[in-house]
């Protein structure tokens, strides 16, 4: 198995590639990291440098791939934080002719835009994820805020969320994961609301139908960056190749990755809290970003041997 990881860079930290990469390679994926960007370091720290990649420049490294008949090996394609609009366009015309040239190509799209409220990546960058790449995508993983965004209509709700998979699957996936969710009168915890819709045929009925699965756990205070990126790639991990996939394996992937997660984050939490603790008191931004980076590599053991944590099917 081998992705093309079209994701971020930074210098120094874990978000994007520098997240995706080495749990990938511990699951036994060759990975070929294409950096969308190549930043200092994350851009939650107080100040941060570097360049974004262009479309032309994207089209450039893509050529290169496929004068030497590099295109044709992936068995996944994961897309996960882009900078430009001309970069996501890129992006589609790759997904498409990946497709044509190799159908079985497991395509699992990220749609990173931003988190509590705040974009941080162009505007021009949703209708392309909701009109265009989500159409091509196999597999994606919004969070709530990337889910109210391709919906257009707030995820608090346990309903609400139900909905938001079923509007997400009419934009083209066959898997949905909103990877976490606050709900209303729940506060302290997190949601995972995941569906998969099985049963279409290209010739019409029987009908597709959605079957889904929700995860609740504690939700850890303070704020971690990355996890939606190396929560996706344990997600590629898990799933396999969406031609295989059923509705047990996507409860089972879940319940794997959520499981992974809370040990990375518990990891993180106690390496970060003196670390922060003091920082904070000085107000020294960059130490507390840098103390609250992802402890990946120390997390080795449990990306590894991964256990599960129970899962509810959806009704
Ligand atoms: P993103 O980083 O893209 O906004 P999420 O915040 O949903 O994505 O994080 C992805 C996964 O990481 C979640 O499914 C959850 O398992 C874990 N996670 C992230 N933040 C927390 C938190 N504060 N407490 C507990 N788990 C978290
Ligand atoms: N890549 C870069 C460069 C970022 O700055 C961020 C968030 O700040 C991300 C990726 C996405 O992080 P997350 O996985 O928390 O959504
Ligand atoms: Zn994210």
């Amino acid at each position: 198995m081998s992705v093309l990881s079209i994701q971020s860079h930074v210098v120094h930290g874990y978000v994007g590639n520098k997240a995706a990469t080495f749990p990938l390679q511990l699951l036994g994926f060759d990975v070929d990291p294409l950096n969308t960007v190549q930043f200092s370091n994350h851009t939650g720290y107080p100040v941060f440098r570097g360049e974004r990649l262009e479309g032309t420049q994207f089209q450039t490294l893509v050529e290169g791939l496929r004068l030497n008949g590099l295109l044709g090996a992936y068995s996944h394609v994961l897309t996960g934080y882009v900078g430009r609009p001309s970069s996501l366009e890129a992006i589609c015309d790759l997904v498409e002719q990946l497709k044509q040239a190799r159908p079985s190509t497991t395509i699992f799209v990220d749609p990173v835009m931003g988190d509590e409220g705040k974009l941080y990546v162009p505007s021009e960058l949703l209708p392309i994820y909701r009109d265009k790449l989500l159409r091509l995508s196999h597999i994606v993983t919004p969070n709530s805020f990337e889910a109210e965004l391709l919906t257009g209509a707030p995820v608090r709700t346990a309903e609400r969320a139900c909905e938001a998979l079923r509007q997400i699957h009419a934009l083209g996936p066959r898997v949905v994961i909103i990877t976490s969710a606050e709900l209303e009168g729940d506060p302290g915890r997190l949601h995972l609301f995941a569906s998969i819709s099985e049963g279409g045929s290209a010739d019409g009925p029987p009908a597709p139908s959605v079957r889904g699965i929700t995860i609740s756990f504690a939700k850890r205070t303070g704020w971690f960056t990355g996890t939606g990126d190396l929560f996706a790639a344990l997600m590629l991990a898990h799933l396999g190749s969406i031609g295989d996939l059923t509705f047990e394996g996507l409860a089972a992937g879940c319940e794997k990755a959520v499981w992974t997660m809370q040990q990375v984050l518990a990891k993180t939490a106690e390496a970060a809290a003196e670390e922060a603790a003091s920082a904070e008191r000085v107000g020294d931004g960059a130490a507390v970003a840098r103390a609250r980076e992802l402890r990946i590599v120390q997390s080795r053991d449990l990306i590894m041997a991964p256990q599960r944590v129970a899962s509810r099917a959806l009704a």
